[in-house]
């Protein structure tokens, strides 16, 4: 099971799942963190973006992930201030030029966006800014690993772990998560020859009764991570128990900002309450984020369901499971039926 939604673009993208032997099948894991953020904080960021002087800045991946109804792109056609950004520090800066706007910078990711966004929390706390909000929904990926291979019953032999994640963690973390599970976690690199030497390296632990964790990127990260990221991120933040999309609770799998920088947390400064969001009875997105089940599982994929109009948690990303599947795979069914008719063409 490949745990990062990147892996997934990657193995599908590529065809890696195809070539492999029979007797090796691969399963996708929760994948994007977009694709396991609660439905009601999609929800609540559409809602604060339309409250009086708020501008909400998003990265570009955010803008079509929609809610219960909408996305934020629709948001911003209907007038709400809605931004994209590159980075939390040009958040602060435009807090800083922007007194009269409440400037809210909604940040939904891993390990990886946490040290940016702290240090500018930090910032704004320095400069006494009163108008930087954060509305966070950040994950814990090694124990995110260990929520999903706890609803298994040890049906997952290997696991590929994002290298991007633990450049700034670490794998230390995923060591405990192995010795628990007793399966082999490769911190692997995106690239294809990445991916497909971290599946080498873990067939080759599976035949050799072992299991370890094993760094096929110690280019750009290692055991114990960027001291320095983790100095800004412990600052800024604490982890806590999360409830995921489709994943339910898993504890300490999220980070929350820390009680002193409360002034800047968007989900207490702003009183916006969406509707409760209710998920479709038809979407198996949660077998398909446990890796029970494929996109082509779900009568829904591709008809009532397609990325402009997802349904569930695994379609409302571009780099989710179900919407990887609908880009690659479906694509590449159209080219191989149009090859078939063009081959037959020439016959008749
Ligand atoms: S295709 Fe849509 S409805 Fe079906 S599992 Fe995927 S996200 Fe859910």
């Amino acid at each position: 099971m490949e745990l990062c939604g990147a892996h997934t673009r990657t193995i599908l993208q590529c065809g890696i799942d195809e070539m492999l032997a029979d007797n090796i099948q691969i399963v996708h894991g929760p994948g994007c963190v977009i694709s396991i953020t609660p439905l009601n904080i999609i929800d609540r960021a559409f809602a604060v973006a339309y409250e009086p002087d708020v501008t909400m800045c998003v990265f570009g991946d955010m803008l079509r992930v929609t809610g219960t109804r909408n996305d934020l792109l629709e948001a911003k056609a209907s007038g709400a201030d809605v931004r994209v950004v590159y980075d939390a520090a040009t958040c602060v800066e435009l807090a800083k030029e922007h007194p009269e706007r409440k400037i809210v910078y909604f940040s939904v990711g891993s390990e990886r966006l946490l040290p940016g966004c702290a240090a500018s929390l930090l910032e704004a706390k320095q400069l006494g800014l009163k108008n930087y909000f954060v509305l966070s929904s950040q994950a814990n990926m090694s124990t995110i690993c260990s929520g999903v291979l706890q609803r298994h019953s040890g049906q997952i032999d290997a696991v590929l772990a994002s290298g991007t994640s633990c450049s700034v963690v670490g794998f230390k973390d995923y060591e405990t998560v192995s010795k628990q599970f007793n399966i082999p976690i490769i911190v692997s690199g995106v690239e294809p020859l990445e991916v497909l030497e971290s599946l080498y390296k873990s067939i080759v632990q599976l035949e050799n009764g072992r299991s370890v964790v094993e760094n096929q990127c110690p280019g750009f990260v290692s055991r114990s991570g960027n001291s320095e990221q983790q100095s800004l991120i412990n600052q800024a933040f604490r982890l806590m128990d999360f409830e995921w999309r489709r994943l339910g609770t898993i504890a300490n799998s999220g980070f929350q900002l820390r009680e002193e920088l409360d002034g800047f947390n968007a989900w207490t400064a702003f009183h916006s309450e969406p509707k409760p969001a209710h998920e479709s009875a038809m979407c198996i997105s949660e077998e398909i984020m446990l890796g029970l089940k494929k996109p082509a599982d779900c009568p829904a994929f591709g008809k009532h369901c397609t990325p402009h109009r997802p349904v569930g948690a695994t379609m409302v990303s571009s780099d989710g499971t179900c919407a990887l599947y609908h880009k690659f795979r479906t694509a590449q069914q159209d080219q191989e039926q149009e090859q078939k008719k063009d081959s037959s063409a020439v016959f008749s």
